[in-house]
């Protein structure tokens, strides 16, 4: 496991979806999966709003992923809204400093896996005015409309707030 508390692939890395089968067979389980970081902290070093307390520990409660994604309060806390670094729909930090990921891992060759092409890096300032109507067209068959349309609006307002932007006025417009 990582110390970002990831499963981690020796021929992967981290980056890989997590799948399960049910069935009757009876099957001997396989033995746990150990650790492959060795020394490296580069993770816990990385992470903005000091997450991972310790390796394996990760405290949701400052975690920017958690926040974007779960979090369906109105605002986010301040030590994640501060620290967004323009994420807006979870946060990678953490997997892209790992030294798995860096040598091992590989651009996926099943398309149904790939971004709609106009959801790769969209203008916050979209994304902080989105309304019902565009949510549904831009995430129509997405694990992306576990966001919902408020919390863009939240996610991306903080994140552009980070930058000294207020768009408070556009959101005024926007739908709930
Ligand atoms: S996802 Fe981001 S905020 Fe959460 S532990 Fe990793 S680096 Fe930290
Ligand atoms: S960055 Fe280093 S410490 Fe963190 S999970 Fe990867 S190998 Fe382990």
């Amino acid at each position: 496991m990582a110390k970002y508390v990831n499963v981690i692939s020796r021929d992967y890395g981290s980056w890989v979806f997590l799948g399960e089968i049910l069935t009757n067979l009876s099957l001997s389980p396989s033995n746990p999966h150990t650790s492959h970081c060795g020394t490296c902290t580069r993770c816990i070093e990385a992470c903005p709003t000091q997450a991972i307390r310790a390796p394996g520990v990760v405290d949701a409660s400052r975690c920017i992923a958690y926040h974007t994604i779960e979090n369906r309060g109105p605002q986010l806390p301040t030590q994640v809204a501060n620290h967004l670094h323009n994420w807006v729909a979870g946060c990678d930090i953490c997997q892209d400093v790992c030294p798995w990921n860096q040598r091992f891992a590989q651009p996926t060759d099943v398309a149904e896996f790939e971004p709609y092409p106009g959801n790769v890096a969209p203008p916050l300032e979209d994304l902080a005015t989105l309304t019902e109507q565009e949510w549904n067209q831009q995430f129509p068959a997405s694990a992306l409309r576990r966001i919902k349309p408020a919390m863009w609006r939240r996610n991306a307002a903080a994140a552009l707030a980070a930058q000294g932007v207020d768009m408070s006025a556009q959101q005024s417009n926007s739908e709930s």
